[in-house]
């Protein structure tokens, strides 16, 4: 029996692998598809997931292939910015930039590369789940591989077999509608030089718009332009009342579009494909032993760029847990952790697209001169935001809520010797102390002093601004809870949150 299987070896599906075979799991992947998919869809992540992809193994395989840049514009019917979500000359605490573009394609097949290696972890493609059954204890499932019908049993199952999730349906899960859905006409192309932006007023200082990810909100046709990695460019166009998916596609209609921003620059079309931008989120995201994640449990429309990153930020909830129940003896009511962190932090990230996504739409041009208005008005009084505003704390599962930074997202500084902090205190759960005579030790947590950490003083400046001691992290690197003076009480609640069941305690 396997520990793990996943079904759907997409981005989700894939990491999952990687961060699951590191832990020492067996696992084993189910791909209908034979060869990867060839086309991109994502195209940003954020600096979370390149962490994730630290933690992984498998950023070294992904940084050549990835280009960082300095957020979002917005901009108004009338050409001017009405919303700035820039990060140009901005402090980076978490390590790395705060906006990553990548090639879908390229990235997939590094994050496969990062599990090839791992021999306790295998690939089945063209393994097509049909079914399954579960009894308490082990999940079976049944599968077409080769014209052939098979089985395999695991302990646990996770469906990241995307939007149309035939597991999701085997578990009669049903989604809930945001109640939003507007089509999109989404074009990627290789350009070999710079596109021409329309003369935009009001840009903030120093910002490259080349480097940015514009979101033209013009009621005659609402649009998105995003740098790609290397000479890769995606545009979306929305389509307008009466206007036709095939219509749309046509060579001839595409060209008119991405034209308009190329002139006679050479260019190559990639692709160009409608979609139904929409809004949704599974009700319930364990059945028994078989979790959703990724666009299996929630779809996003894409103005943030955020839906294959919630679901990467699925599974590295996921894999801790499942490792530490698998491996360390904690209790599996940890699994019941899952949808309570993960789904109040989807819904948030999926309302404020949802919110952009209303305004970003509008067609009506007296409405979208308002909305200029306002939103001009709400810049200037005084309100700052970058995307990493978006995603929220942990407000419930395993954090100590009430202790200070409890389920925030915790810094990544930069230490003197040249390596980012995780590579140098490892993953797993890590106790951050101002003085070792604070410390506990407790098997399971590797213990760091604050004051001999060489990192330019950005953690005892984190500990500060709390007014804390002590910092216990989780291995995703949201932060479990804090502590003034010693640390004890901090691993007592710590053991209690994962139940484990006999503290050993140096
Ligand atoms: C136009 C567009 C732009 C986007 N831009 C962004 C962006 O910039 N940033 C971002 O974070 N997200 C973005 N997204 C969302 C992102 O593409 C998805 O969230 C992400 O690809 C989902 O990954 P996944 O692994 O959950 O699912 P998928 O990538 O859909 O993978 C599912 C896998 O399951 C397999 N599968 C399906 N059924 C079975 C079966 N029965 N048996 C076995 N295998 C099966 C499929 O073959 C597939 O390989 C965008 C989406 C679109 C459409």
């Amino acid at each position: 029996m396997f520990d793990v299987a996943i079904v759907g070896c997409g981005p989700v599906g894939a990491l999952a692998a990687n961060l699951l075979g590191r832990a020492g799991l067996s696992v084993v992947i189910l791909e209908k598809e034979r060869a990867l998919h060839p086309l991109p869809r994502a195209v940003h992540c954020d600096h979370e997931i390149l962490r994730l992809f630290q933690s992984a193994g498998v950023i070294a395989r992904l940084l050549p292939d990835l280009t960082d840049t300095d957020g979002n514009l917005h901009v108004g019917a009338d050409m001017g910015v009405i919303r700035t979500m820039v990060t140009v000359g901005m402090a980076r605490p978490y390590g790395w930039a705060n906006d990553w573009f990548f090639y879908q394609p390229e990235l997939e097949a590094h994050l496969r590369a990062g599990f090839a290696e791992m021999a306790h972890v295998e690939l089945r493609a063209g393994a097509e789940f049909t079914g399954l059954a579960q009894d308490g204890d082990a999940v079976r499932l049944r599968y077409r591989q080769d014209g052939r019908a098979a089985e395999l049993t695991a302990r646990w199952a996770i469906a990241c077999d995307g939007s149309r999730s035939p597991m999701r349906k085997a578990l009669g899960v049903a989604l809930d509608d945001l109640d939003f859905e507007e089509p999109w006409l989404v074009v990627d192309a290789e350009v070999d030089g710079p596109v021409h932006f329309p003369e935009i007023s009001g840009l903030p200082e120093g910002v490259d718009l080349q480097r940015l990810s514009v979101m033209l909100c013009d009621p005659r046709r609402p649009a998105t332009i995003v740098p790609g990695r290397g000479r890769h460019r995606r545009w979306e166009f929305m389509l307008l009342p009466g206007e036709t998916d095939e219509a749309m596609m046509a060579p001839a209609v595409v060209d008119a579009l991405v034209g308009a921003w190329l002139g006679a620059m050479p260019h190559r079309i990639l692709r160009a494909a409608t979609y139904r931008f929409h809004g949704l989120v599974a009700a319930r995201w364990r059945v028994g032993n078989v979790f959703l994640a990724g666009d299996a449990a929630h779809q996003t429309p894409p103005f943030f760029g955020q839906g294959m990153c919630h679901g990467l930020r699925d599974v590295a909830n996921l894999a801790w847990k499942l490792a530490a129940v698998a491996r360390d003896g904690a209790d599996a009511a940890l699994l019941d952790s899952y949808q309570p962190e993960r789904d109040p932090h989807v819904r948030a990230v999926i309302a404020a697209a949802v919110a952009a996504g209303r305004y970003i739409c509008e067609i009506d041009p007296q409405n979208a001169a308002r909305r200029d208005a306002e939103m001009r008005a709400r810049a200037a009084s005084g309100v700052q935001e970058t995307a990493t505003d978006l995603v929220p704390a942990l407000a419930a599962g395993v954090v100590l809520t009430g202790t200070p930074g409890a389920g925030e997202r915790f810094i990544q500084p930069r230490l003197d010797d040249g390596r980012l902090l995780d590579d140098a205190t490892g993953g797993g759960w890590r106790l951050f102390v101002r003085s070792p005579a604070a410390a506990m030790t407790a098997a399971g947590v590797t213990t760091v002093a604050v004051t001999a950490s060489g990192d330019g003083g950005a953690l005892a400046a984190w500990l500060d601004a709390r007014g804390v001691d002590a910092v216990l992290l989780r291995p995703d690197h949201y932060v479990f809870g804090t502590a003034r003076g010693s640390a004890g009480p901090l691993l007592s609640a710590w053991r209690k949150a994962l139940g484990l069941p006999s503290p050993v305690l140096a």
